[in-house]
């Protein structure tokens, strides 16, 4: 009978790791339902930007205020987590605080998990307050409300039980180790949960089984909290890391150019280049290449990823000249809409295979959520960009879905087809000939 503990124990722990792992995978096969694209180049430099923005949190500081607390938060859910491998040890084994032959080192981790786990909580408190009561107009955007609010909601309620949990597991523990309980070894400093321990009751097993049951529930509350993250914009917490490695390196301001159009304009540019000459068998037997992006499968695997990794924190619609002056763009919206589809592709193909919705599709598109409107209002601007504390590119996909518009749907706006066709008609964008179109700058 007393291994029944140990056997629910290794129950949970295979279920919650199973659903995890069954998560990550379908995470993978959906992000590589992207095109391929090579970001190999430059290793030390993408190390080096995974180490500073994932790891260091370098571009949080920018709003200070938010930063530190973000940096609490983070610092105190990595250190607080070495405790889990305890708990998995002594739920597994049967143990009580397996690591506590460390002696003094043991001491000091318990002492800073507790003092990280307290001002974890205070940081999660004024963060729903900066949310919920000082209202900050970034949280409470047009495309925040329903799951994404309730979701950041959520996430902030599970830190705030899974960090009361351990103090309160502590505090009892620390009072069953005074009044010398049996199985409860002394062990551990107890900087915060000492105090909470003076408002326990001081009997020895009401004790027992309020320390039993917070340490349960915080280990259930972590199992689940693993296993919320596929649904959360909190999976950032995993994937900021790849994120910021196979960011784009290349300067801001720097478009990637269509390789066929390249390749045309180069031939164009060709004097010896025959214009009437016959295309290649191999041209001719290949399905002419789509130009931009109409759905998620002709994004690349990375910008897929920025979707998942996206944490809707809103600094980068903040910044945007568009949605600043009222437009109806948003560049967390496009992120936020972008993974949705993602979702929608991915729960078909959990159905039927990539192949056959590759065939058929689903007579949607990422064009079904995202309008002409939004995608017309961006700037080019890359405010999003440089804002984005973890390098996530939104301008890539806005320009992207542009790209589809006027080269497969010829939609462009009025204004910029007539500029475009004065374009290529006279060499400038405006209506003049070639020979008159310098008159502009004597205009008074
Ligand atoms: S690049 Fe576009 S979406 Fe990004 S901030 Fe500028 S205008 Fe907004
Ligand atoms: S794209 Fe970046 S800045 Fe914008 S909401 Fe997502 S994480 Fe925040």
């Amino acid at each position: 009978m007393s291994y029944i503990p140990n056997i629910l124990f290794a129950i949970l722990l295979f279920v919650g790791i199973g659903f995890f792992a069954r998560n990550v995978k379908k995470i993978i096969r959906n992000i590589n339902l992207g095109r391929d694209i090579d970001r190999s180049d430059n290793p030390s430099e993408r190390w080096k930007n995974m180490i500073n923005i994932a790891l260091g949190q370098s571009k949080m500081t920018s709003r200070p205020v938010s930063g530190i607390l973000h940096i609490i938060v983070y610092v105190g859910f990595i250190i607080i987590n070495i405790e889990v491998l305890e708990i998995i040890i002594d739920g597994l084994f049967g143990t009580h605080r397996v690591f506590s032959f460390a002696g003094g080192l043991y001491n000091f981790l318990i002492g800073s998990f507790e003092i990280l786990a307290f001002l974890v909580l205070i940081s999660v408190i004024i963060f729903w307050i900066r949310r919920m009561i000082l209202r900050i107009p970034r949280f409470w955007n047009k495309e925040m409300t329903a799951w994404p609010k309730n979701d950041a909601l959520n996430i902030l309620y599970f830190e705030m039980v899974l960090m009361s949990l351990f103090l309160i597991m502590n505090a009892a523990d620390y009072s069953l180790q005074q009044m010398g309980a049996i199985h409860y070894v002394q062990a551990g400093s107890f900087p915060i949960s000492s105090y909470i321990a003076n408002w326990l009751p001081q009997n020895e097993m009401t004790l027992f089984y309020i320390e039993r049951s917070a340490w349960w529930i915080h280990i259930i509350g972590i199992f689940i909290f693993l296993n919320y993250l596929y649904y959360s914009k909190h999976l950032h917490i995993l994937l900021a890391f790849p994120n910021t490695f196979y960011a784009n390196l290349n300067p801001q301001g720097k478009i990637d150019n269509l390789q066929s159009v390249t390749d045309e304009v180069k031939m164009m540019l060709d004097p010896d280049a025959d214009p009437y000459a016959a295309p290649a068998e191999t041209d001719l037997e290949e399905a002419p290449e789509k130009f931009g992006t109409s759905d998620i499968t002709d994004l690349s695997w990375v910008q897929l990823m920025n979707a998942y990794t996206c944490t809707e924190c809103g600094r980068c619609t903040s910044v945007c000249p568009a949605n600043q002056t009222g437009k109806a763009l948003s560049p967390r919206a496009i992120m936020m809409k972008t993974r949705d589809r993602i979702e929608e592709v991915g729960k078909i193909i959990d159905n039927s295979s990539i192949e056959e919705f590759k065939e058929k599709g689903d007579e949607k598109s990422l064009l079904t959520t995202i309008t002409n409107e939004e995608i017309w209002a961006c700037t080019s601007c890359n405010a999003c960009v440089t804002e984005c504390p973890i390098n996530i590119d939104p301008l890539s996909i806005i320009l992207d879905l542009r790209r589809y518009l006027v080269m497969e749907q010829s939609s462009a706006p009025q204004e910029l087809n007539m500029m475009m066709t004065n374009i290529e008609n006279n060499g400038a964008p405006w209506q003049y000939n070639q020979m008159d179109r310098l008159n502009w700058k004597d205009e008074e």
